[in-house]
C-alpha cells in the first residue's frame, strides 16, 4: 500500500511469540493511520473492563501515511492504551527519530499484549525482530539506558523507553525517546512497564512506496518552502512552545500556585529569552523538521543536561509550584524525564499537595517530614523521585491527583485540578469559555493539544458563551488530530500558518488516494465518537459530571494578575455543556445519538458498549 509500511507487528509478551500481518486496506481507508489505527484496534481488541495493567490490555504504537517521508515534522507516532491514569482512552504522540525508523522496517503499528515474564526489549532490525533480556537495564533511569543501547548497537538505532516511573506502574509514567522527548500522558509508559517492556528498539532500511514520485516530490518541496518563507519561523525556532510563556503571563493564563491564579509575578523569570540566554545550547528537531522547536540545554546550577525545558513543563514544574529559576525547572525536568514520569501530572499533583499542605490539611507528619511550600525547589525535586519510585508520600501523588484528593479529602477534591483523572495542562481557565470547554471535551482528560483554543478566547470575547465558540471546539476537535493520524506535526500549521491546503497534493501523492480536508474531519469526528464510546463501555457510570472541570474555575477568583476577581459561571459551565452535546449529536449526559452513530457508521461498535 502506497504510503505505509505494510504490515501489523503483534507482539505477544506472555509466550514471546511475534507475527507479522499485512495492514488491512480497509482499516487504512476508514482510519488513515496513527491516532485513527490506534482507536479501532484499542476498541476492537481490548476487552471491556480490562485492567489497564493487566496482560489483556494492549499498548499499541501507529505511524501515519506521512511518517517518515520528506513532509515537515513526519517525525510522529501515537502510543494508545487503556489508561491507568483515567479507566478511559489514553493516545500519547511522540516526536524525534523513532517514527521514520519503523516505517523503514516496513511496519505501520506494533502491538504489545500479555505480560512477559522478565524484563525484555524488543530489537527491530527490519524482518529480524527479536524479545531479548532486559535485565541490565531494569531500575536504570531513560537517559542511560538509552546512551547503553545506542552505545551497543550504533546511533542509526532509535530508542523508546520507559523509567522507575514505568516499572513501578506509576499512572502517569511516560515513554522517553530521544533523550528527552514524552509521550507522556495517560500513563502509556505505567503499561509498557506492566508488560515487563523495558524498551523498543529499531532501525530499518526499506523504502516506502509512494503512488507518484514526482507529485510527492514537488507537494513535499511546496510545504518545505512555505515553512521557510514564513515569518513565525526565525521566533519559532528562537523559542520554541516557550514563545507563548510571556503571553499566557500577561493575560492571566499562566498557571501560577496549583492555578490559585493565572499570574506570576516572577514569571519574567521564566520567559523565552531569560531561558534561551540562560541555559539553551542549542536547538533540536524531530525528524524532518524544518522549524525545530526543541531545546537542548544546559544547567549551570546542577551542571545537567535536558531537552527543554518546554511551555507546558514551565507552567506545571514553574509557575504552578512557585518556582521562578529556569534552572530549577530544567533540573526539576531532567529528573522527570530521567525517571520517566509525565512532567504535566507531576506538577499537576506536587501543586495540588502544597496547596494542602499551605491550608493545613496536610501537615508534615503526613509528608515524611517534607516542607511543602510554594517555591521549595529541594522538596519538588525529592517528592519527583519519591512519586516516581512510589516511596513514603510520594506514593500518595504517584496515584495521581484525582486519586490523592479522594484519600484525603477535606475538600481539597475541590482544588484538584483535573478533567477525568488527567491532570490539566498549562491554562488558567478561570476565565477562557472555549479553553474551559476544550479541556471539559477532549478525548482524553484535561489535555490541551487536541483544540488549542487560549488565543481564540482572547480574540473573540474571553467569557463569551455562544454557539460558534462551541462549534469551533468541536472542528479543532475534528481537525488537529488529524495530524496525529497521518503522522506529522501539527505546529507547522499552528505556529507558522502553513496552509492546510498544501497537505493534500501530499497526502494524495504518497498515498494515491484523494482526500480534501472535509473527507478527513469527517474521519477525525468518527475517531472522536469512537473514543467516546471507548470511555463510556469501560465506565458504566459515565455521565455528564465526567466531562466537568474542575471547581477551581467556576467557585475560586483569582486574587491577582489580568483576570482577578474573574470566573467562569457555573451555569455557564452547564451551558456550554449543553451546546456541545447537542452540536456533536449528543445526548444531555453526552452520550452518542443512535442516528449520530449511524450517520458515521458507528451503529456496530454501540452494541457493544
Ligand atoms: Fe518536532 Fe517541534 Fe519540529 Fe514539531 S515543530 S516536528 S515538535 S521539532
Amino acid at each position: 500500500m502506497n504510503g505505509y509500511g505494510g504490515s501489523i507487528l503483534r507482539v505477544d509478551l506472555s509466550s514471546g511469540k511475534i507475527n507479522k500481518t499485512p495492514t488491512p486496506h480497509d482499516l487504512a481507508k476508514e482510519y488513515i493511520g496513527g491516532r485513527g489505527f490506534g482507536a479501532f484496534l484499542l476498541f476492537t481488541e481490548v476487552p471491556k473492563f480490562a485492567d489497564p495493567l493487566g496482560p489483556e490490555n494492549k499498548l499499541i504504537l501507529s505511524t501515519g501515511p506521512l511518517s517518515g517521508l520528506m513532509i515537515p515534522g513526519a517525525g510522529k507516532m501515537d502510543f494508545t492504551t487503556k489508561s491507568p491514569l483515567t479507566n478511559g482512552y489514553a493516545s500519547s504522540s511522540l516526536g524525534g527519530m523513532l517514527t521514520a525508523e519503523l516505517k523503514y522496517a516496513g511496519i505501520d503499528s506494533v502491538i504489545f499484549e500479555g505480560i512477559s515474564p522478565n524484563p525484555v526489549y524488543l530489537l527491530i532490525e527490519d524482518d529480524r525482530i527479536q524479545l531479548l533480556d532486559a535485565t541490565e537495564y531494569w531500575g536504570h533511569g531513560t537517559i542511560s539506558v538509552e546512551k547503553s543501547i545506542k552505545d551497543k548497537y550504533g546511533e542509526d538505532y532509535q530508542v523508546a523507553v520507559i523509567g522507575p516511573g514505568g516499572e513501578n506502574l506509576v499512572p502517569f509514567a511516560s515513554i522517553n525517546h530521544d533523550y528527552g522527548r514524552q509521550a507522556g500522558r495517560g500513563g502509556v509508559g505505567a503499561v509498557m512497564g506492566s508488560k515487563k517492556l523495558k524498551a523498543i528498539v529499531v532501525h530499518g532500511t526499506k523504502a516506502i512506496p509512494v503512488a507518484d514520485p514526482e507529485g510527492y516530490r514537488k507537494a513535499g518541496l511546496d510545504l518545505f518552502k512555505a515553512c521557510k518563507q514564513a515569518e513565525g519561523l526565525v521566533p519559532w525556532q528562537q523559542y520554541g512552545t516557550t514563545i507563548v510563556t510571556s503571553w499566557c503571563n500577561e493575560v492571566g493564563a499562566l498557571p501560577t500556585r496549583n492555578f490559585t491564579s493565572g499570574y506570576f509575578t516572577e514569571g519574567k523569570e521564566l520567559y523565552g529569552p531569560v531561558m534561551r540566554e540562560k541555559i539553551v545550547v542549542t536547538d533540536k528537531g524531530c525528524f524532518g523538521c524544518p522549524s525545530p522547536c526543541g531545546k537542548y540545554s544546559r544547567t549551570k546550577k546542577y551542571q545537567s543536561n535536558v531537552e527543554g525545558p518546554e511551555y507546558e513543563t514551565i507552567g506545571l514544574l514553574g509557575s504552578n509550584l512557585g518556582i521562578s529559576d529556569i534552572e530549577d525547572v530544567a533540573e526539576a525536568n531532567r529528573l522527570c524525564d530521567d525517571l520517566g514520569i509525565d512532567t504535566i501530572s507531576t506538577g499537576g499533583v506536587i501543586g495540588w499537595a502544597m496547596e494542602c499542605y499551605q491550608k493545613g490539611i496536610l501537615t508534615s507528619a503526613d509528608t515524611d517530614g517534607l516542607v511543602l511550600n510554594f517555591g521549595n525547589t529541594v522538596t519538588v525535586f525529592e517528592l519527583i523521585r519519591r512519586i516516581a519510585n512510589k516511596q513514603g508520600f510520594g506514593n500518595l501523588l504517584s496515584q495521581g491527583v484525582k486519586k490523592a484528593s479522594g484519600i484525603i479529602g477535606n475538600g481539597s477534591e475541590k482544588f484538584a485540578v483535573h478533567v477525568k483523572g488527567m491532570e490539566q495542562s498549562a491554562y488558567a481557565t478561570h476565565n477562557a469559555t472555549a479553553m474551559l470547554l476544550a479541556y471539559m471535551t477532549c478525548d482524553v482528560g484535561a489535555h490541551h493539544n487536541r483544540s488549542w483554543a487560549i488565543t481564540y478566547d482572547l480574540q473573540v470575547g474571553r467569557d463569551l458563551v455562544v454557539p460558534e465558540k462551541v462549534a469551533r471546539i468541536i472542528w479543532l476537535q475534528n481537525f488537529r488530530p488529524m495530524f496525529d493520524v497521518l503522522g506529522s506535526c501539527r505546529l507547522q500549521w499552528v505556529e507558522l500558518s502553513i496552509e492546510r491546503d498544501l497537505y493534500i497534493p501530499a497526502l494524495e501523492a504518497i498515498t494515491g488516494v484523494s482526500r480534501t480536508w472535509e473527507d478527513l474531519e469527517r474521519v477525525g469526528e468518527k475517531i472522536w465518537n469512537l473514543t467516546r464510546l471507548f470511555w463510556i463501555r469501560e465506565n458504566p457510570e459515565f455521565s455528564r459530571e465526567w466531562d466537568l472541570p474542575s471547581p477551581r474555575f467556576y467557585t475560586d477568583p483569582p486574587p491577582d494578575g489580568p483576570t482577578a476577581g474573574q470566573i467562569t459561571k457555573y451555569e455557564d459551565v452547564q451551558k456550554l455543556l449543553d451546546m456541545y452535546y447537542e452540536q456533536r449529536g449528543w445526548d444531555s449526559n453526552g452520550i452518542p445519538k443512535p442516528e449520530t452513530l449511524k450517520r458515521m457508521k458507528l451503529d456496530e461498535f454501540a452494541l457493544s458498549t
